[in-house]
Formats: structure tokens, C-alpha cells, sequence
């Protein structure tokens, strides 16, 4: 069985189509610079590797280019989109309608659009994805909505509500929602796999340290609380994003510098976080280097982003009354020890111990805690893709 795997941007169609029978990534590429310029980049299993420019002016010509590639005689992987079974998309906001994965139908596309002012640059073009398949491939093929907010739903009253007006949370739909949900159910599920225990009575943290970062507390399986809000603004501070400042500093910028809500939407999304603090970068790779040259302000966002991290877990160690594994996931969870390292260290209070032959230079799946070590703590790398892709097909 081959399933698509696509990820609709404002201006971007990114696309994966699975094998699911031997797990391959056939192809995967982006019909990039909607509206723009258009871009095609493509790689395929047989070897292909190209870009090219291409008229898209819309996201419609995009799914069909997207086909047309994955059919083209020389470089494509199937003979014809019949032999794909179905669509996974990704969607960034599905409300509080959805706790899972769906089929699409019109309801669905109801509750995408409805969500638009919540995800107001994703769920409209994760809908636009949806529609363009729906008129290029053949009639009946089904179509699997994945939503990025779904995971969160199962957290109570207490932690997604925000101390506001509960007739204005009411009529805005304010809550906490958050997000990379289909990442972190993804690896907490393949924690529990991978060290052969069950997910009842486990108490999880899952950390998922990106350019986006976000934490998540799952208990029996079942995200309990989670560090991103409305937006993915709150929680951690991330490569751009501020993560949870005092909401009282947003009008106290707005007035002294004279900034739109539009503006400050900008510096608070794409100029804070550690690239904001160090001045240098939003990448943890060009900030450990200019920290290891002497940069103060560097070394200040690095410590800063560890600090945070380690009092999210805390928190939720307090949340579930305790941690049984950390998961650390994405590019810097997986990738950066010394980030791992930081975080836990102030964790060795609750019984949480890296075993640094483990945790130095790991990249793969495994466990980095010390054998006394009353936490099991994990780096499992992330395959959103996939995860959209197994879900696409145990719906289907
Ligand atoms: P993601 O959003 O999951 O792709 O993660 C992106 C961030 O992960 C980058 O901005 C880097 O800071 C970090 N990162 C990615 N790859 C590596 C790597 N090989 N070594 C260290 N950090 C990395």
C-alpha cells in the first residue's frame, strides 16, 4: 500500500509518498514558492535528485505537478496516482473538535475552516491541500486529516484554561491547544515500545526541542498537560519565538515603540527567542560555536533555553505526581547532548541521571540515563511523516 503524505503551507506543498508495506520513502520533495516563484525540489529512492523551476500559481497546479512527478516516466516511483490508496495531510488546527485522526468529509472541512482564525496561516492552506487532492486524484480516494492539536485534547479543565473572562475563552474558542501532537504521541508510543513497557500507569515527559519546541506530560498514554497555548508561541523559548514571557510586556512594547498588532506578532514569532537574546542566530549549532568563541549573550540563550526546559519537566513532574521516562525528540533533542545534559542536571533531585558515555554523541534511538538512575531518559528521533502516514492507514 502507498500512502501520500502532504504538508500545505501558505506558500509551500511538501510531500512524502510512503511504501507501507516495506516502510521506503519512495519520494519525498516541495513544490515550494506558491504564488511566488515556483520551485520543485524531488528526491526519490531510485536515485533521482532534482530542482527545477516551474510555473505555481496556485496550490492546485502544485498537487498536480507533485503527481505528475511522482508518475513521470523517468523520474517517477508509480506508474499512475490510481496505485496511491490514500492522502495523509497534515493540519495544524483542529479546535477542540478532534482528538484523533479523521477521514475527511465535508463536516471536517467545516471544522478546518472554522478554525481558520486559530491557525490563520496553516488551516487555510492545509484545507486548500485537501481540496486540491480531492480534484486531482481519482474519485473516492480517501483523504486523512492529522491534526497537530489532536494529541492535547485529553488534558482537563485545569490545565487549558487560561485565568481570563470565561465568557470571552467562550466566545474566541481561548484555550490551550498545543501542538506538535502527532510528534509527541509518535514518540512516546515508540518509548514505550522500544524500552518493552506498557503506557499504563507510565508517567511520561516528551521533549520535542526543535526550531519549535514543546513539551508534553503524558500519563497512561494521554497528553495531561502540554507547553505550547493558543499558539505556538507559549512554553520553552524557542529559535524565534519568545516562549511564555509577562503578557503585560506585549502593550508595554506596542505603546513605547509604536508597533501594530501585526508587528508585534513579527518580534514576538521571528525575532525573540534565542536568536533575539544572542543576536547571533536561531540555529543551536552557530550558538554553541559562538558560545565556545566567547560569546556572552550566545552562552546567555543556550543557558537560558536548558533552564526552561528543566522547569517544564519539573512542573510535570509535579503535574502526574512524578516521571517514570524523558523522551528527548527533534533536531536539538536528538541531536545536542550538552543541550540533553543541561536539562536534566538540575533533575538528579528527583532521581533523573544521564550516563554520559550514553548521552555523548547519540543520535539514534536509546537510552542515555545511568543504570542507577530512577528515570528512564531517551532520545527517540521523530518521524512526523511517518506517523501521518500509519495513522492515514489505520484509518483507512
Ligand atoms: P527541527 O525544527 O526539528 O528541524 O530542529 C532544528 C534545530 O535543531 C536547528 O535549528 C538546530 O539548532 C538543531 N539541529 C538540527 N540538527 C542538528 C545537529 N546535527 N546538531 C545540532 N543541532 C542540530
Amino acid at each position: 500500500m502507498k500512502i501520500l503524505v502532504i504538508n500545505c503551507g501558505s506558500s509551500s506543498c511538501k510531500f512524502q509518498l510512503f511504501d507501507m508495506d516495506t516502510g521506503v520513502v519512495l519520494a519525498k520533495g516541495n513544490a515550494d514558492r506558491i504564488g511566488i516563484d515556483g520551485k520543485l525540489s524531488y528526491k526519490s529512492s531510485k536515485g533521482a535528485d532534482l530542482e527545477k523551476d516551474v510555473e505555481l500559481p496556485n496550490h492546485k497546479v502544485a498537487v498536480k505537478l507533485v503527481l505528475s512527478q511522482l508518475t513521470d516516466p523517468e523520474t517517477g516511483v508509480i506508474s499512475d496516482v490510481s496505485e496511491i490508496s490514500a492522502v495523509g495531510h497534515r493540519v495544524l488546527h483542529g479546535g477542540k473538535f478532534y482528538s484523533e485522526s479523521v477521514v475527511v468529509n465535508d463536516d471536517v472541512k467545516r471544522v478546518i475552516r472554522e478554525c481558520f482564525p486559530l491557525g490563520p496561516l496553516h488551516n487555510p492552506a492545509n484545507l486548500t491541500g485537501i481540496e486540491a487532492c480531492e480534484s486531482v486524484l481519482p474519485a473516492g480516494t480517501p483523504q486523512v486529516a492529522v491534526f497537530d492539536t489532536a494529541f492535547h485534547m485529553t488534558m482537563p479543565p485545569k490545565a487549558y484554561t487560561y485565568a481570563l473572562p470565561y465568557e470571552i475563552s467562550e466566545k474566541y474558542s481561548i484555550r490551550r491547544y498545543g501542538f506538535h501532537g502527532t510528534s509527541h504521541r509518535y514518540v512516546s508510543k515508540r518509548a514505550a515500545e522500544f524500552l518493552g513497557i506498557s503506557t499504563e500507569g507510565l508517567k511520561m515527559v516528551t521533549c520535542h526541542l526543535g526550531n519549535g519546541s514543546s513539551f508534553a506530560a503524558v500519563k497512561d498514554g494521554k497528553c495531561v498537560d502540554t507547553s505550547m497555548g493558543l499558539t505556538p508561541l507559549a512554553g520553552i523559548c524557542m529559535g524565534t519565538r519568545t516562549g511564555d514571557i509577562d503578557p503585560a510586556i506585549v502593550p508595554f512594547i506596542m505603546q513605547r515603540e509604536g508597533l501594530s498588532p501585526e508587528e508585534i506578532d513579527t518580534l514576538l514569532n521571528k525575532k525573540s527567542g534565542v536568536l533575539g537574546v544572542s543576536g547571533v542566530s536561531s540555529d543551536f549549532r552557530d550558538l554553541a560555536k559562538a558560545a565556545s568563541e566567547g560569546n556572552e549573550r550566545a552562552q546567555l540563550a543556550l543557558d537560558m533555553f536548558s533552564y526552561q526546559g528543566s522547569k517544564i519537566v519539573g512542573s510535570y513532574a509535579a503535574a502526574m505526581g512524578g516521571v517514570d521516562v524523558i523522551v528527548f525528540t527533534a533536531g536539538i533533542g536528538e541531536n545536542t547532548d550538552t543541550i540533553r545534559d543541561a536539562i536534566i542536571k538540575p533533575l538528579e533531585f528527583m532521581g533523573a541521571k544521564i550516563d554520559p558515555a550514553k548521552n555523548n554523541g547519540t543520535r539514534c534511538e536509546a537510552v542515555i540515563s545511568a543504570d542507577d538512575s530512577k528515570v528512564k531518559i531517551v532520545v527517540i528521533p521523530t518521524n512526523e511523516e511517518l506517523a501521518i502516514a500509519q495513522e492515514t492507514m489505520a484509518l483507512i
